[in-house]
């Protein structure tokens, strides 16, 4: 069974969610705007979405608008806010114009990314600043307070995405004071998770998005407050009282709706105290099995369900490499950036040392979660000890590794580019080496003296993943050399005829392409890599999955 533990990246979608979402496309299909009865359905469905959402956003006399997701509600916000500072440029009277634009240095990149984008399209401007953090993530109040007031839009986060860390929102409210900022909170990691009384306090927009929280992904909704400006992103048919456009997406506002009622009803939604006492369980199994690891963020101000750790002598595609052989879902850093070796902006932006910015992974449940998973949870974290133990990183898993991490640690090859010959300057692209499963399965009924390599590391391998359903290959065609280890096995596939495939695979096809890119500009022109490796490997086999192709040959 799958373990997953990326909630923050995104979560399942809650069984009564799916269930109204169906019923929104089966019976319920009706086109809010229409005047019969089906029309007539599907709005007291929306209104009824709305009004809930309203009582559990305490959102009181502020618009509620259904957008696609944090992303849209985040551009409309901006957009809001810059727009009316734009229309108060114009206004001879309105006193000395704001010329800051402040932002999180923590934030998720939608909100820098459409400052920027929407400040240079508006032709503003305008200074964009990131409001420094301190070490325990949270922003600091004193630079905010002296930047304030020549502030027109401040964005901080309710939650951080990556730590967890939880914003000091009164405190930013105090640090504001008398400051004619507008205010934008992204409450994406909030919901379900921390109280809200948006009407409250004196926040001018809050984007949401539906798949953090148990609803399918493109359905988000955006508070703006009572008075606070609004310019429409999407005109068109004038739905949403005009101020976003389009027909409204009925399958999601249903699950949406479905999932506040949840959070009112509050039954399957842990309580905070249940949560950090699972948190703790989690952060001890983690702790048996690496015992120099550190957390990076302190967990009395973040969110309980987010655990953000590095492991010393470990890199995060290391970690995530062993974790997802052990069936467990986790991300290093944000999902957004997870394809991407780069340092965590967040991190670095807390003034964490470098080594754990790049080996940061996070651990992330949904508050929807059982006592039962978490155990299971556990127990699971706890099998790759044994793992480790076995493949020789029993000084890292004794916590004798206090050495801060090398980044060597996969050999120079994690590191080197995919496409580009470091000697010649050609070009060897990743994409022409790859096989599909259909085509390996092609390859050795056609070639039998095929070698199979296997690049993972070997406590990643014994955790499980294998090949289903190919011909069986004699032993002396199945290796395994992991990727640290390659450049001693080089020669020997050199030594092969010219035209003996050699094939490597790993669990993401990432590896596996570094290897045969590498063994391709030494001269063998018959290395491949398995495209999509074993996390995209038909569990059925190729041959059930789709026959034998001998048109898919490579080539
Ligand atoms: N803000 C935060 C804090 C997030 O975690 C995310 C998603 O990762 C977003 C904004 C963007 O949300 P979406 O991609 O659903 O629009």
């Amino acid at each position: 069974m799958e373990i997953y533990l990326d909630a923050n990246a995104t979560t399942a979608v809650l069984p009564q969610a799916r269930a109204a979402a169906l019923a929104a496309m089966a019976d319920g299909f009706g086109n809010p705007s229409s005047s019969h009865t089906s029309g007539l359905r599907a709005r007291a469905l929306l209104d009824g979405v709305r009004a809930s959402t309203r009582r559990v956003l305490g959102a009181g006399g502020g618009q509620l608008l259904f957008t696609s997701g944090a992303t849209e509600g985040i551009q409309t916000a901006v957009l809001s806010a810059l727009a009316s500072l734009r229309a108060r440029d114009a206004d001879a009277d309105a006193g000395p114009a704001p010329t800051l634009l402040l932002y999180g240095a923590t934030e998720h990149k939608a909100v820098p990314e459409a400052l920027r984008h929407w400040n240079a399209l508006l032709g503003l401007r305008l200074q964009v600043l990131a409001i420094p953090v301190g070490r325990d993530g949270r922003h600091d109040l004193n630079w905010l307070r002296a930047h304030a007031p020549r502030a027109g839009l401040v964005c901080t986060m309710a939650a951080n995405n990556e730590t967890g860390v939880i914003s000091d929102l009164d405190g930013i409210a105090e640090a504001l004071a008398g400051s004619p900022a507008l205010w934008m909170v992204d409450s994406v990691q909030a919901l379900g998770k921390l109280a809200l009384r948006l009407a409250d306090t004196r926040i001018d927009y809050a984007p949401f998005s539906g798949h953090k929280a148990g609803a399918p992904k493109g359905i988000g909704v955006l508070y703006v407050r009572a008075g606070a400006p609004l310019t429409p992103l999407l005109a068109g048919g004038g739905q949403e009282g005009a101020l976003r456009s389009g027909t409204e997406n009925m399958p999601g506002i249903a699950a949406f709706g479905a999932v506040v009622a949840a959070i009112e009803e509050g039954r399957l939604f842990a309580d905070r105290d249940t949560l950090g006492a699972w948190r703790e369980r989690l952060s001890a199994a983690l702790q048996d099995v690496f015992p120099g690891l550190v957390f990076n963020a302190p967990a009395q101000v973040s969110l309980p369900t987010t655990l953000n750790f590095s492991v010393p002598g470990y890199g995060s595609t290391q970690l995530l490499d062993l974790f997802d052989a052990a069936g467990i879902r986790v991300s290093g850093g944000s999902a957004c950036s997870a394809a991407r070796a780069e340092p965590s902006h967040v991190l670095d932006a807390m003034g964490l040392p470098a080594w754990q910015a790049v080996s940061a992974i996070r651990l992330s449940f949904s508050p929807m979660s059982d006592a039962g998973f978490i155990e299971q949870a556990c127990e699971r974290i706890r099998s790759c000890a044994e793992s480790l133990r076995r493949h020789g990183h029993g000084a890292a898993v004794d916590g004798l590794h206090a050495a801060p991490l090398t980044l060597q640690t996969a050999a120079d090859l994690e590191t080197t580019p995919i496409n580009g010959d470091l000697q010649t300057g050609a070009v060897t692209d990743a994409s022409t080496c790859e096989v599909s499963p259909a085509a390996l399965h092609a390859l050795l009924l056609a070639c039998p003296a095929t070698r199979l390599v296997d690049v993972r590391e070997p406590f990643e391998a014994v955790l499980g993943g294998e090949l289903v359903g190919l011909p069986r290959l004699p032993a002396s065609q199945r290796q395994q050399v992991p990727l640290s280890e390659l450049s001693q096995a080089l020669d020997g596939w050199l030594a092969l005829p010219a035209d003996s495939p050699v094939v490597f695979f790993c669990r993401s096809g990432q590896r596996s392409a570094k290897a045969a890119v590498a063994l391709r500009r030494l001269g063998h022109a018959q290395a491949w890599s398995l495209a999509g490796g074993l996390a995209l490997w038909p569990a059925v086999g190729p041959a059930q999955a789709a026959p034998p192709d001998r048109a898919a040959l490579p080539s």
